[in-house]
C-alpha cells in the first residue's frame, strides 16, 4: 500500500478505536459510578431510620416512665412489664438490623450505646419494682436520678451515630462527584485525543489528495505537452511528406532541361481536355513545333548550346500563348501546345505568332533559329492519338513545303489517313 495510504488507514482505525474507548468510558462512568453511589446512599439512609428508630424506642420508654410518676398502681401494675418487654423487643429487633450495616469504627459507640440502654433497662425493672413495691418516691428518686441521666448520652450517642452517617454521606457524594469529575476530565480528554486525530488524519488527507491532485494536473500537463509535441512533429513530417510528393509529382511532370511540362503532362491535360470536349462539346487545339535544322546548330556549337536555345525557346512561349493555353517539350526539340477552348481557325494565327517570335529571337549569336509549326484542332470521333497524328502529317508538310512555316491539318475522313 501506498505510504500516505496506509497512514490513512491507521488514522481512521486510531479514530473509530478511541471513539469505542469513549463511548465505553463514558457508559461504565455513568453506570458503575451512579449505581455505586446510589447503593451507598440507600445503605446509608437505612442505617438513619434504624438509628432514629432506637431514639423513639428509648425516647417513648423515657416518656412512658415518666408517665409512670402521674399513673395509677393499677395501670403500672398492668402496663410497666408489657411496655418495657415490648419496647425492650422493638429495641432488640431494631438493633439486629443495623448490626448488619455497621462500619467497624461505628462498633465502640454502638456499644457504648448498648451497655448505656442495658443499664437503663435494669434501672426501669428496678423503679417497675419500686413502684409495685409502693416505694413511690424511691422509685421517682431512681428516675430523675439515675435512668434520666443515663438516657441523655444514649439519646447523644445515637445522634453522633446519625451524624456520622450524615458525614458518610456527604464523604459519598464528595468521591461520587470527584469520580464524575474524573470520568469528564477523561472523557474531555479522550474527546480532545479523538478530535486531533480526526483533525491530523482530515488534514493527511486533504494533503494526500492535493498531492494527488498536482501529481495528476503535473502528469496531465505532461502528457498533453507530449501529444502536442508529437502532433507538431507528425504535423511537420505530413507538412514534409506533402511536400515531397508535390516535388515529386512535379518533377515527374516537368521536363529537367526547360523546366516546362513533360509529354506525361502534356498526356494529362490533352485527356482532360478530352473529356470535356466529349461532355460539353469545348473544343480545343494543338500546335506542334520542331526547331528547323537543330542538329546544324548541335554540330556546329556543341550540344551544350543546342541546350542552351531550348531553354531559350521555352522561355519565349509565354509571349505567344493565351494564359488559357498550356506548352510542353514533346520530345527532344519539338514542342507542343495545347489551346483550350478554341476552334480550327483560330488555330493558325498562333502559331504563326509563335513561328515568327522564334524567327525574331535572338538566340545569342547562334544565328537565326526558325521552327516549323503543325496544327490540328479536334473534331468528333476523333482520339487524342489521330488528333497528334493529324498535327504531326500538317508539321510534316511544313517541313516539306520549305521550313520556317505553320501548317493547319483540316480535317477532311479520319479513315483515309
Ligand atoms: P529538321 O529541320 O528536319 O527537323 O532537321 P533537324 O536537324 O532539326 O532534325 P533531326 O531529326 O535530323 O535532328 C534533330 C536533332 O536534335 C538531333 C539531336 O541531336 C538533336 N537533339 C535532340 N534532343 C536534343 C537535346 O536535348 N539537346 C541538344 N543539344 N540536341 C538535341
Ligand atoms: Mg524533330
Ligand atoms: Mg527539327
Amino acid at each position: 500500500m501506498h505510504h500516505p495510504t496506509r497512514l490513512l488507514t491507521i488514522g481512521f482505525g486510531i479514530v473509530i478505536l478511541l471513539m469505542i474507548a469513549l463511548a465505553y468510558t463514558g457508559f461504565q462512568s455513568i453506570n458503575s459510578g451512579g449505581s455505586q453511589f446510589n447503593l451507598q446512599v440507600a445503605g446509608q439512609l437505612q442505617k438513619i431510620n434504624l438509628i432514629n428508630e432506637l431514639s423513639t424506642i428509648i425516647q417513648n420508654r423515657t416518656r412512658f416512665m415518666q408517665s409512670m410518676l402521674l399513673s395509677e398502681n393499677d395501670f403500672i401494675e398492668n402496663e410497666s412489664w408489657p411496655t418495657f418487654s415490648r419496647m425492650s423487643g422493638a429495641y432488640s429487633a431494631t438493633r439486629e438490623r443495623l448490626e448488619s450495616l455497621l462500619a467497624p469504627r461505628e462498633y465502640d459507640l454502638m456499644k457504648a450505646i448498648d451497655n448505656l440502654d442495658k443499664e437503663i433497662s435494669d434501672l426501669n425493672r428496678q423503679v417497675s419494682v419500686l413502684f409495685l413495691n409502693g416505694s413511690r418516691d424511691e422509685a421517682s428518686l431512681v428516675l430523675l436520678q439515675e435512668v434520666l441521666p443515663k438516657t441523655v448520652p444514649l439519646l447523644a450517642h445515637l445522634s453522633e451515630l446519625t451524624q456520622m452517617q450524615r458525614l458518610d454521606v456527604e464523604e459519598a457524594m464528595l468521591l461520587a462527584s470527584q469520580d464524575a469529575q474524573s470520568s469528564r476530565t477523561r472523557i474531555t480528554l479522550f474527546s480532545i485525543v479523538a478530535v486531533l486525530i480526526s483533525l491530523t488524519v482530515t488534514f493527511i488527507a486533504i494533503w494526500y489528495g492535493r498531492k494527488l491532485s498536482s501529481q495528476l494536473q503535473d502528469m496531465n500537463t505532461y502528457l498533453e505537452e507530449k501529444i502536442y509535441e508529437r502532433t507538431e512533429s507528425l504535423l511537420d513530417t505530413q507538412k514534409e511528406l506533402l511536400e515531397d510528393k508535390n516535388e515529386l509529382t512535379r518533377m515527374a511532370l516537368t521536363d529537367n532541361l526547360t523546366g516546362l511540362s513533360n509529354r506525361t503532362h502534356m498526356n494529362q491535360i490533352l485527356h482532360k481536355e478530352f473529356s470535356r470536349f466529349e461532355r460539353h462539346n469545348q473544343r480545343f487545339g494543338i500546335i506542334m513545333l520542331d526547331i528547323d535544322r537543330f542538329k546544324l546548330i548541335n554540330d556546329k556549337f556543341g550540344h551544350d548550346a543546342g541546350d542552351e536555345v531550348l531553354k531559350t525557346l521555352a522561355a519565349t512561349f509565354d509571349k505567344a500563348i493565351r494564359s488559357s493555353d498550356f506548352v510542353a517539350r514533346w520530345g527532344g526539340e519539338e514542342f507542343l501546345i495545347c489551346c483550350t477552348t478554341i476552334e480550327e481557325e483560330d488555330l493558325l494565327p498562333i502559331a504563326e505568332t509563335i513561328r515568327q517570335l522564334v524567327a525574331t529571337t535572338n538566340f545569342n549569336h547562334k544565328g537565326q533559329i526558325t521552327a516549323s509549326l503543325g496544327c490540328a484542332a479536334i473534331v468528333k470521333g476523333e482520339s487524342i492519338g489521330d488528333l497528334i497524328k493529324r498535327a504531326d502529317v500538317a508539321l510534316y508538310e511544313a517541313k516539306n513545303n520549305g521550313r520556317n512555316r505553320s501548317m493547319v491539318s483540316e480535317f477532311t475522313d479520319i479513315s483515309l489517313w
